[in-house]
């Protein structure tokens, strides 16, 4: 992409609003604007990172074996009447009408319509496991909005939902989420811890929330900090290894990690004291295992190998997709801006002209550009006709990995400046060089 085609409105100034960096941060690097309190527009860039992690999320439900759907945003009142959950949801549920007068709602999640597709399709033991899931917007009318994307009161939501014979198969379901979703984050650059946690209002037996830890979370948690060394790395999993499946989870759960609602200051104090960490942390995903609660009133039963009719084992299991861009930058900036973790970069490289307009260095950012494009890096090519001080401010802001700066200083001498935004440190090379090493 060339910049002075691309639709990027930096702000030169601090947004007021933005209360923590990652708010400020989206907002200075024109990638939200607010519509409406906790709604916003996602602009080209940001809705680039919002597709980089998109695709991440689906990739990982994919190889665990997960399958992809889309439901609606609107339901039918009538279905979380089934459910017993319409009345008892509360305000966060925005509640609408129709044009004859029919209750709907902006769903908040999506147990009840799931199961609904499940009863009408699924009738036996041998259609099992079964876990589909969704990348799809929510409404929540949050009390208080904040922190940009953050908490926003529509936000984008993977959730997925297993249906399973038994509780041993759902609880393999269960792990089976663990694991993925430790992979997932892993390779958006960030440490998600899973921590024991509240069922709260969904309600359930097991339940693990994945915490990013930073200072502007929003929960409080308490954690042995051997934990956070923990990584699955490259490893093979095999997902349909029960054993092999649950001996990381196990790996991973061991060591004490709890957020305040399921703190216990007995169990915490065995933790050595040189290891023992109180912090904050943000959501940015969820595991349940509820068992029957929505299969038994829903009536999504299943014939079992003794013909008998059960209802289904279920968990519902949601990544915060829009959340995590807050969270990630949280996590990765500076004082000059945004620093992205390669694996969502919304581009690989940037190319700074220092003179545009000088025929060597004009032709050889475009000979850049293209040798990029013709390896599959995608690059963000400025190409304005501006000040070198302010294209780098720019680059910084935005936080691409890697910025090759072409000038004509260099190019006499046959090289280009390769910098990485994360150490800041750079290096002349011949830029055949500077290609190859960002493939
Ligand atoms: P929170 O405790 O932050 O209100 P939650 O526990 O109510 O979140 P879940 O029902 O577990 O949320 O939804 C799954 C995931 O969706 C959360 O882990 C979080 O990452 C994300 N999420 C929830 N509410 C919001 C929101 N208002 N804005 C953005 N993301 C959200
Ligand atoms: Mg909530
Ligand atoms: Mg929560
Ligand atoms: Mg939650």
């Amino acid at each position: 992409m060339r910049l002075s085609r691309y639709f990027l409105p930096v702000l030169k100034e601090n947004p007021s609003e933005a209360q923590i960096v990652s708010h400020r941060l989206m907002l200075r690097a024109g990638m939200i604007k607010q519509q409406a309190a906790g709604i916003y527009s996602w602009l080209p860039m940001g809705f680039k990172v919002l597709k980089r992690i998109e695709q991440i999320v689906h990739e990982e439900q994919v190889r665990a074996g997960h399958i992809p759907l889309l439901m609606p945003t609107l339901q039918s009142a009538d279905l979380w009447r089934e459910s017993g959950r319409y009345d008892a949801y509360g305000p966060e549920m925005l509640r609408i009408k129709d044009r004859h007068d029919r209750e709907m709602l902006y769903g908040p999640t999506n147990e009840e319509m799931i199961t609904d597709i499940f009863r009408s399709h699924v009738g036996s033991y041998k259609d099992l496991p079964l876990t589909l899931y969704h990348i799809q917007w929510k409404f929540r009318d949050e009390v208080r909005p904040r922190f940009g994307v953050m908490r926003g009161r529509e936000f984008l939501m993977k959730d997925g939902y297993n249906f399973d014979v038994d509780k041993d198969s759902a609880l393999h379901a269960y792990n089976r989420h663990m694991v993925s979703y430790l992979r997932t984050y892993e390779r958006m650059g960030l440490t998600a811890i899973p921590m024991r946690a509240d069922s709260g209002p969904i309600g359930g037996d097991d339940t693990h929330e994945f915490l990013v830890l930073a200072q502007t979370g929003e929960s409080e948690v308490f954690f042995d900090d051997r934990v956070t060394t923990l990584t699955l790395g490259d490893r093979a999993v095999d997902y349909d290894d029960r054993e092999a499946v649950a001996a990381v989870c196990e790996e991973f759960t061991t060591l004490y990690a709890r957020t305040d609602e399921t703190h216990d200051a007995g169990l915490f104090d065995a933790v050595p004291e040189e290891h023992r960490k109180v912090a904050r942390g943000i959501e940015v995903g969820q595991i349940f295992y509820f068992g029957t609660k929505y299969s038994e009133p829903m009536g999504a039963v299943v014939v079992n190998d003794k013909g008998e009719r059960v209802p289904v084992h279920m968990g519902s299991h949601g990544i915060g997709v829009s959340r995590l861009l807050g969270a990630i930058i949280e996590a990765s900036h500076d004082d000059k801006g945004i620093i992205w973790p390669e694996g969502v970069t919304p581009f690989h490289a940037g190319i700074v002209n220092l003179k545009q307009g000088d025929e060597a260095a004009d032709a050889a950012c475009e000979a850049l550009y293209k040798a990029l494009a013709g390896v599959g890096l995608e690059a963000l090519y400025d190409d304005r006709n501006d000040r070198a001080g302010a294209k780098f401010a720019t680059m910084d802001l935005i936080g691409l990995p890697w910025r090759i700066t072409v000038g004509p200083r260099g190019l006499a001498k046959g090289v280009v400046e390769l910098t990485s935004r994360r150490t800041g440190e750079s290096e002349e090379m011949t830029p055949e060089a500077a290609v190859a090493r960002l493939v």
